[in-house]
């Protein structure tokens, strides 16, 4: 693992910061650092009242998400490295992003999903997933591939969504002066 990294000051970053177009890089050691970091983006998704949060979003390029399909902390869950295949079925569902505030797009994807990850230990686990756990676990995937659902926007929602994303696009312009 890189640098050493101060978990508590760590923050949900919004589109379109670059760091959410990269591809992320797997994570190789699984030391406290790892537990520290996974438990503060737990916290960051329930104070943002969100199902999943990829480390991307927080700024770090490692494969690592954190999620609860119900939004209860009884469901959290930490997958690192996390592979998904035998995709099957389809459907289509708005989705919002924690990186994307105020931006909703209907997004097809496959309703039913393995995915292999390993644990915070470092042991490796399966699940299956149907439904809204499938369709968490294929949009947190993405972020680790730098795809985000503005990527999934028809005509129609691009222009539904204009407005909101110029604005994202001006508040990120501003803190980037205001941090020149
Ligand atoms: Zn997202």
């Amino acid at each position: 693992m890189p640098k050493t990294i101060d978990v508590e000051k760590l923050s949900i970053v919004h589109y379109p910061h670059p760091v959410l177009r990269k591809a992320c890089q797997p994570v190789e050691q699984f030391d406290d650092q790892l537990r520290r970091l996974a438990a503060r983006m737990l916290e960051l998704m329930h104070l943002g009242r969100g199902v999943g949060l990829a480390a991307p979003q927080v700024g770090l390029t490692w494969r690592l998400f954190v999620c609860s399909h119900t939004g209860e902390p009884g469901d959290d869950l930490v997958l690192v490295n996390p592979e998904l295949f035998d995709l099957t079925g389809v459907g289509e569902r708005e989705e919002g992003c924690l990186s994307l505030p105020g931006v909703s797009v209907p997004v097809r994807r496959a309703s039913s999903v393995r995915i292999q990850a390993c644990d915070l230990e470092g042991n490796p686990f399966e699940r299956e997933g149907t439904d809204l756990a499938a369709r968490v676990w294929q949009h947190e995937h993405d972020h680790l591939d730098g795809r985000l659902i503005v990527d999934y926007m028809s005509e129609a929602s691009k222009i539904i969504n204009r407005r909101i994303l110029k604005q994202l696009q001006a508040d990120y312009e501003n803190g980037q002066k205001k941090s020149a």
